[in-house]
């Protein structure tokens, strides 16, 4: 019995040291890997270090996944970003598409719905669309197991946010706890206005 469990244990424990970081040990970007919020990354540290192009995660990093916040300073950031000539495309696990179109459009940024993320094939895509190469594009989002895994299997680098308050998950209720970093307390928030 152990030793037909023996491989599936062996995954858990390299899934656990992967979610507590013991695994990542990539070489350091030049930057940090986790921020407030997106108007908190450094866009000069970022271009500093070689970044061309970034690829955007929609739900819970710009907008809450039940349209009620939107990230501080996210469009402006995004305005500033366009204005330092990076590339940006948005990746959506969202399967509504009218609304990753919506903010397609109102972002000024190419998207794809239903990324599948950590799957590599949107990544190829967006890559692809932007003539980049991984090395030259960070992954920001605030999900370990979509975003994060994703540009780690991809060789991008990457930059986790916390996450916007949104309703638990199924599996957050069952953990009591978010899986994503909680959005800190002291930040400000900003209601978002649009309904579809
Ligand atoms: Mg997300």
């Amino acid at each position: 019995m152990l030793k037909f469990l023996s491989p599936y244990i062996t995954l858990f424990n390299t899934l656990k040291q992967f979610w507590r970081g013991r695994i990542i040990r990539a070489e350091p970007f030049g930057f940090s890997r986790r921020a407030d919020n997106l108007a908190a990354v450094d866009l000069a540290l970022l271009i500093q270090n070689g970044i061309r192009g970034v690829i955007l995660d929609l739900d819970n990093t710009i907008i809450s996944e039940d349209d009620r916040y939107l990230s501080p300073g996210a469009e402006a950031w995004i305005e500033q970003a366009h204005q330092e000539g990076l590339r940006l495309f948005i990746l959506s696990n969202g399967k509504r598409r009218y609304r990753v179109e919506f903010w397609s459009l109102r972002l000024g940024i190419p998207a794809l719905s239903s990324a599948k993320k950590p799957f590599p094939f949107a990544f190829y895509k967006a890559l692809t669309r932007m003539h980049l190469v991984p090395k030259q594009v960070v992954v920001i989002g605030d999900s370990c197991h979509t975003d994060i895994l994703g540009a780690w299997l991809m060789g991008c680098p990457w930059i986790q946010v916390a996450t916007l308050p949104h309703p638990f998950r199924w599996w957050e209720k069952l953990l009591g706890k978010r899986v994503q970093i909680p959005y800190p307390a002291y930040l400000e928030l900003w209601d978002c206005d649009v309904r579809y």
